[in-house]
Order: structure tokens, then C-alpha cells, then sequence
């Protein structure tokens, strides 16, 4: 049965509300290091410029806020997997560090949290400073994250993989993590 975009929108709006009961840590970590991981801008890595991934049915939270552009390309130019056959929607946060919070993107939600699949297809939440290219102090200082936000994130990222197509991403980056042999930190 095909889902309805009303459909989608009402599960992206569940993993909102339950990714806005929990927080990495009890204070604002922005004052750790100014925000970075919303403002950086050196190099080719350019924050302000640079848009957020979406998931599936997270573009249907997007359609009227004045604090993002939703545009879209085609999962053809991007380093997608081959099965994922539909557009793949981004946003642009205009003012960042400042956003509509109500509306953040589950990538924001979740950080510095990043969901990996072992070869066993065991879903394991991650530490990756590859990722990006400045430094989490959450990460690097050791900060010791909320236990509720960690279980959350976990049983948000349980149910987004059901959908085949988000499995098949998060799969296929695993793969490229392990093959570039770098190294992250399993927290869960
Ligand atoms: S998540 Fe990390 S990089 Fe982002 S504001 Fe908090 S401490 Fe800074
Ligand atoms: S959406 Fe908000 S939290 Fe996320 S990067 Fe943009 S300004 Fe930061």
C-alpha cells in the first residue's frame, strides 16, 4: 500500500516530538565552542553555504518557513546508492546558528551522533570525527552524553532504516567508513 505524503509528514512529525524530549547533554554545548557545527566556514567545507540532507518525508516540514531554502537534486549527482531512485530534497538553514528549532532536520537532532550498520546488520550509533571537519568538543573532550538521548536516537534511527531506501544509505556509508579504515567510536 502506498504511503500518503500526509502519512510520511505525521511519522517525521512523531521523530521530531521524540528527538524534542532529549538532549546530548543538560546545557547549551553551543557555548563550548561557539556553535560550529552550524557556522563553520573554512575552507571548502562552508557551513552558511552548505546545505542538510533530509530524509525521506522530512521536505514536507519545509514547505513554508522563512528560516530555511528546500531545494532539491536528482540522487543521480550525489554519491547515493543506486537503489535510491528518488530526488533527494536538502535545506539551507538562512541565519544559522539561528533556526526555527521546531523544524531542525533529524541530522541536527542526532549529532555528533551518526548511525552505522556492522557487516551483521546490527545498527550501532558512532563517534566519527571524519565526518566533519571541525572539532565536536562533546566528542573530543570525553563529554559524557544523556543516556535518554542516546536511547532515543537509537530507536529514531531503528525505525527511519525500515525504510528500505534509508537503510541502503546509511549501509552503504557504513561500508565506505570501514573500507577508508580511519576509525570511530562505537557508543552503543
Ligand atoms: S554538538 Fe558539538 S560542535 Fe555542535 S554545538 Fe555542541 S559541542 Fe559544538
Ligand atoms: S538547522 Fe539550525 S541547528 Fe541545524 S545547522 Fe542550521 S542553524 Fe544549526
Amino acid at each position: 500500500m502506498e504511503i500518503t505524503a500526509e502519512q510520511m509528514k505525521k511519522s517525521i512529525e512523531k521523530i521530531y516530538k521524540m528527538l524534542d524530549e532529549v538532549s546530548p547533554v543538560n546545557f547549551d554545548c553551543g557555548t563550548l565552542c561557539g556553535e560550529v557545527c552550524c557556522i563553520y566556514d573554512e575552507g571548502d567545507y562552508i557551513n552558511q553555504n552548505l546545505a542538510l540532507y533530509l530524509l525521506p518525508g522530512e521536505e514536507l516540514m519545509y514547505e513554508d518557513s522563512d528560516c530555511f531554502d528546500l531545494y532539491v537534486m536528482s540522487s543521480k549527482d550525489l554519491d547515493y546508492p543506486h537503489t535510491w531512485q528518488d530526488d533527494v530534497f536538502l535545506v539551507e538553514c538562512k541565519n544559522p546558528p539561528h533556526c526555527d528549532r521546531r523544524i531542525r532536520p533529524i541530522q541536527c537532532r542526532t549529532f555528533p551522533l551518526i548511525p552505522h550498520l556492522s557487516k551483521n546488520s546490527r545498527l550501532h550509533l558512532i563517534f566519527d570525527e571524519n565526518e566533519f571537519p571541525y572539532e565536536c568538543p562533546l566528542i573530543t573532550d570525553n563529554i559524557k552524553l544523556n543516556e535518554d538521548f542516546i536511547k532515543v536516537t537509537y530507536n529514531v534511527w531503528k525505525i527511519l532504516i525500515r525504510d528500505p531506501v534509508v537503510y541502503d544509505l546509511v549501509a552503504f556509508d557504513s561500508r565506505r567508513r570501514e573500507n577508508k579504515r580511519k576509525g570511530y567510536k562505537i557508543i552503543i
